[in-house]
């Protein structure tokens, strides 16, 4: 099975092809097509297997280029792993003109508060720099449609349990939520049944 075979927009198809993308790893062929359907995933799953391209490919695929507010928020425990996320969220949407904002602390707010006022179809973040723009009113989340919560047990450990339930709170209801974990222990399951809808569990 390769991508080509898969139930994705051309211009995603070829962006693949140019990462040289061919086949979906093992994460990515349990993801992918869960994601496309809408369904609420809790997936563990170590980095290096993909996992990045398994949310990244349905997000820009599903997302609506004509609006102009965030649809999509990725929220990850570090600002290098974020930046590595906006990366590839730009790189797979290359053709579809996804256009992808991350923002995380210790840099400049008003550099990022620009880049939001932008259209801005994805922001990947870390959680307390994502809470402050919420505060301030910089960033937008009445049409959030996709919440990914990447490395979760790694947000937790690093004590974001706080700034990531009162992000979660703040999304609409009719969200999607998609949690990746290298490893599931009892307050990563425990976010996991406060706030997603039975989710599938996806172990790799
Ligand atoms: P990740 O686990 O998301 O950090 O990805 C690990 C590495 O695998 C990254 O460098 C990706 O660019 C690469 N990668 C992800 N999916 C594929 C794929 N289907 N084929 C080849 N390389 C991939």
């Amino acid at each position: 099975m390769t991508f080509q075979s898969y139930k994705l927009s051309e211009n995603i198809k070829r962006a693949l092809s140019e990462l040289q993308y061919r086949k979906p790893t093992e994460v990515q062929e349990k993801v992918i097509p869960l994601a496309l359907q809408k369904k609420d995933l809790v997936v563990k799953s170590q980095t290096g297997s993909g996992k990045t391209a398994s949310f990244a490919i349905p997000i820009c695929e599903l997302v609506d280029w004509e609006e102009n507010k965030p649809q999509a928020l990725i929220l990850s425990p570090t600002r290098e792993l974020a930046v590595q996320i906006k990366n590839d969220v730009t790189n797979i949407g290359r053709f579809k003109r996804v256009k992808a904002t991350a923002v995380y602390g210790k840099s400049p707010f008003d550099k990022q508060k620009l880049e939001l006022k932008q259209k801005s179809h994805v922001v990947v973040g870390t959680p307390g720099r994502v809470l402050d723009h919420i505060k301030k009113g910089t960033l937008t989340l009445d049409k959030i449609s996709y919440l990914v919560i990447d490395e979760a047990d790694e947000m937790l450990n690093m004590g974001f349990i706080e700034q990531v339930e009162a992000i979660i709170k703040r999304t609409p209801m009719t969200r999607v939520t998609m949690l990746f974990s290298a490893t599931l222990p009892e307050d990563v399951e425990a976010l996991s049944k406060k706030y997603m809808r039975k989710p599938e569990k996806i172990e790799i």
